[in-house]
């Protein structure tokens, strides 16, 4: 098949949910991956932040290998080893509590949005987020999110969700009512942009939810598993959530999701309360262990914050250069370079010059590359960005 073949048969037999590149990716090493016309892209988007480690790691390739001369699947209704040894690991780098697994992002919300309305009894069930935020697009999970763009065509959504403006600790204290039972936000935005919360706003939200007995979620789906330099993005603020909710490059490239809840309210979701027919099944459970293995012993941590301040440096640099970008801002190997143009023509120039980025909210380009990479991976992307970019500008 060549790459027409292959897109007309997207036209005629998949639903045209997505803006598609007009690439067909059939092969995946490490930071690159190769089309079907033999051309090789330096993959600084991978899979949308699920390849964390790059594509296929060679210990996660190695679990699924084993695993699957053994068994793929069994259901909740018998135990296996691999759901609770990863549930542990989870923990052990997390927080003390207890972990369900599902198979999505939207998923292990919808798990979060569940538990905070069993554990208001009834009463209480309004769940605040946060402007710009991206929660999955479930029903619930749209309804979360705090983008109308994901809602439109969907109504009516379920009660009980509300946003405001992120960083803004009045909005949020004028939100609050007697029926509030959660507070659920990305540390970073991944979606709304590569928007930081707080130290000092996350700080009063904690103190906010104890003194209220309002349960705060960390939607890590995007920001988890080592990619802002520390295994969980909350671990940069000193300070423990409620509930995290866990996707993407957790399995290393395979599909798994996690909710994770404190030890008082992990069991607030009791026998059939919730469930998953695939959720935790051993051979993604063999992939999952593997991703934690490898951050582990290749010390992706370290060189996750390395490459991260040095491509943020190289970063602004281009910044100086250019007047169009107006701001860097990210923590580890989650960057995104503000633009005062849209970013698209950027993101098909690098694209065309073997190179793949990410644009979000029209003007920000987002970059989440393997935590592998090296320094000659940055040096090869600021290149070409930077003759992307004087491309873009000469037209
Ligand atoms: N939460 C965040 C922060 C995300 O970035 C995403 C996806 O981009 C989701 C949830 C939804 O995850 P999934 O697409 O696996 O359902």
């Amino acid at each position: 098949m060549n790459t027409r073949e292959v897109m007309e048969l997207y036209q005629q037999y998949v639903m045209p949910t997505y803006t598609q590149l007009p690439i067909c990716l059939i092969k995946g090493e490490g930071s690159f991956v190769w089309d079907l016309d033999g051309k090789k892209y330096l993959d600084f988007f991978p899979g949308w932040a699920v390849s964390g480690l790059g594509h296929r790691p060679k210990l996660v390739v190695r679990a699924i290998i084993n695993q699957s001369k053994k068994l793929f699947h069994v259901s909740n209704n018998y135990m296996s080893m691999q759901q609770p040894l990863l549930a542990k690991a989870i923990i052990e780098n997390s927080f003390y509590g207890k972990v369900f697994f599902a198979n999505s992002g939207a998923e292990a919300n919808e798990a979060a949005i569940k538990l905070a309305r069993k554990y208001g009894e009834g009463k209480r069930y309004e769940i605040i987020t946060m402007n710009k935020s991206f929660h999955g697009r479930t029903i619930a999970t749209i309804a979360a999110t705090g983008q109308d763009k994901v809602k439109k065509g969907f109504y009516p959504l379920p009660e009980g969700f509300k946003s405001v403006p992120f960083n803004n600790l009045s909005a949020l204290n004028e939100a609050i009512t007697d029926k509030t039972i959660a507070i659920m936000l990305e540390l970073i935005q991944g979606e709304g942009g590569i928007n930081i919360a707080d130290a000092s706003y996350i700080h009063a939200l904690r103190k906010l939810c104890n003194e209220k007995n309002i349960l705060l979620i960390f939607d890590e789906v995007q920001t988890g598993m080592g990619r802002t330099g520390k295994m969980f993005a909350f671990k940069h603020y000193g300070i423990e959530p409620d509930v995290m909710t866990l996707a993407k490059s957790l399995g290393g490239g395979v599909p798994i999701g996690c909710m994770v809840a404190s030890a008082e309210i992990a069991n607030v979701l009791d026998a059939g309360s919730h469930a998953s027919t695939f959720g935790g099944s051993p051979l993604i459970c063999a992939a999952s262990l593997a991703v934690f293995e490898t951050i582990e012993k290749d010390k992706l941590l370290d060189n996750c914050n390395n490459m991260g301040t040095y491509l943020m440096d190289r970063l602004n640099i281009l910044k100086d250069k250019f007047d169009i970008i107006t701001e860097v801002r990210g923590k580890g190997l989650m960057i995104g370079v503000e633009l005062s143009i849209n970013g698209t023509d950027i993101v098909n120039e690098c694209l065309k010059r073997g190179l793949l980025i990410n644009c979000t909210q029209q003007n920000i380009l987002r970059m989440l590359p393997p935590l592998s990479i090296k320094k000659s991976h940055v040096n090869k992307a600021v290149s070409i960005l930077t003759k992307s970019i004087k491309e873009v500008l000469k037209k």
